[in-house]
């Protein structure tokens, strides 16, 4: 028997950004049609029109496809291009499964005060469900604005098995009379995905675990049309560090902001891909062919998985500093733009090319790489002084060092040779006595590139200006 081709979706709602939880959504479909030889489509879920946002669906497609990894079908837009929803919800009607409710939404609200005064849990208290049919062709006939809601049976269970839960059972006493379609024709989430999985043929569901609790109701109307049910996989949650639900307020959620603050497609695909997913070793770099090939449903996790930031910029990183250096400085361009340095491309490359090693994320080349472009440098004298070296001791060194580097000729003004003159100090007055006071009067910082280097770079004026800007700042904090 010839196996259906395996399909699965990406179904957001544009709600203004893509979620970092949404993009490893993303990536477990992608991969997982990938593995199998199957497809792909996306989905834009909105016809939930009071919470539409202007331009959010665009935003949505345009990340996306910043991340690069393309789909097979789509975007399909559910506004766009509406199925047949409510000859749907009328037939679910007809049939029996669903029914019109006719309540107001002051009704409605009246009703949910009482029960939390009465400490029920609020949900819908089924009173249109047993109007007679005269009575409903009345109030039709009246022109008076309706619901239809789902018939959720009044007893028994719901039992289903999720590809990384097992065997889940929802008591059906506890699952509210669904809302299928609204009062002004339009359907609801509900009927929407169900719909739309049905008639594109999805065969795997695999989505964030906040819609579990919506299953057993999807599966309710899967069987009211006597549709054969797909697979489900609900994913782990994403926490933060504190085990608390990952959300805006802690931080960043927004995939394009991390994009914005220079993580790479690739990291962000590496890190989200171990988000919740585990090969079953220690592997920590992998290429999208690896993912592809390694990965698995059955090797999700249960748990929620722990966003882990410090991993993000270590693997961030890892991959800055494997890539060529004229793609970074490209990429790092329009970052340096932003805060408005000069740029001088052949200088910048040699900047770059120096703090590749310590470069974590595109949006910190400015704040790295900024003493080389600044007019003065901002730093405490006492940075200046290595270990237990005295201010005076500190001061003769770098009058020694500010002779020997003025004795250079422009021309060799090189790292090498600088390095050579310095080692010849160092040998006489300590590595740190030297290196390290020139560093602090080069870059302002404890943690910079080498201190030849950075002189090579800077050039000998501008070397020597500083090397006079430290002396000044030592003896004015003497006196
Ligand atoms: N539109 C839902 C969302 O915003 C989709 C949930 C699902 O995949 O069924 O995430």
């Amino acid at each position: 028997m010839k196996k259906n081709k395996i399909k699965v979706r990406f179904a957001p709602s544009p709600t203004g950004y893509l979620h970092i939880g949404g993009l490893r959504t993303y990536l477990y479909n992608w991969l997982f049609a990938k593995k199998n030889k199957g497809e792909i489509i996306l989905r834009i879920e909105d016809t939930d029109r009071q919470r539409y946002v202007e331009g959010a669906t665009e935003s949505l497609i345009e990340t996306l496809k910043k991340i690069g990894l393309p789909w097979d079908k789509g975007p399909f837009i559910q506004s766009q291009k509406m199925g047949n929803y409510q000859g749907l919800a009328q037939k679910l009607v007809d049939d029996g499964h669903a029914y019109y409710c006719f309540c107001s939404p002051d009704i409605l609200e009246k009703m949910k005060q009482k029960q939390i005064a009465d400490k029920l849990a609020p949900r819908y208290d089924r009173r249109c469900r047993n109007l007679n049919e005269e009575e409903i062709s009345l109030r039709l006939r009246s022109g008076q604005p309706y619901v239809i809601r789902l018939k959720v049976p009044n007893q028994g269970s719901i039992k289903f098995r999720d590809l990384i839960r097992n065997d889940v059972e929802f008591d059906l006493k506890n699952i509210d009379d669904q809302i299928l379609l609204k009062s002004d024709g339009w359907p609801t989430y509900h009927l929407a995905n169900v719909v739309d999985d049905h008639f594109m043929g999805i065969t795997h569901v695999i989505r964030g675990e906040e819609w579990l609790s919506s299953t057993p109701k999807h599966i309710l109307i899967y069987r009211a049309f006597n549709w054969s049910i797909p697979e489900f996989a609900h994913l782990p949650l994403l926490l933060n560090p504190d085990h608390s639900k990952l959300s805006k307020r802690q931080g960043d959620v927004a995939a394009e902001d991390y994009l914005a603050q220079g993580y790479l497609s690739k990291t962000l695909i590496n890190f989200l891909a171990l988000l919740g997913w585990n090969p079953g070793n220690n592997q920590e770099i992998f290429n999208l062919k690896q993912l592809i090939k390694e990965f698995s449903l059955e090797k999700i996790q249960k748990s929620g998985a722990i966003f882990n930031r410090e991993k993000l910029d270590w693997l961030n990183g890892y991959y800055l500093r494997q890539m060529p250096i004229n793609k970074l400085v490209k990429l790092c361009i329009p970052y340096l733009n932003q805060l408005g340095f000069p740029i001088n491309r052949k200088k910048i490359k040699k900047i770059i090319f120096l703090e590749q090693e310590r470069l974590k994320r595109l949006n910190q080349i400015g704040d790295l790489a900024n003493f080389f472009f600044l007019d003065d440098l901002e730093y405490e004298p006492g940075l200046l002084f290595w270990g237990k070296t005295s201010s005076k001791e500190t001061e003769d060194n770098l009058i020694k060092i500010k002779f020997l580097l003025k004795k250079i000729p422009c021309f060799q003004f090189k790292a090498k040779i600088i390095l050579k003159k310095l080692n010849i100090l160092a040998k006489e007055k300590g590595t740190g006595e030297i290196f390290w006071p020139l560093r602090v009067c080069l870059s302002g910082q404890k943690s910079s590139p080498p201190p030849e280097a950075m002189a090579e770079i800077m050039g000998q004026e501008k070397t020597l200006k500083r090397i006079d800007l430290a002396i000044n700042k030592i003896k004015r904090a003497r006196q």
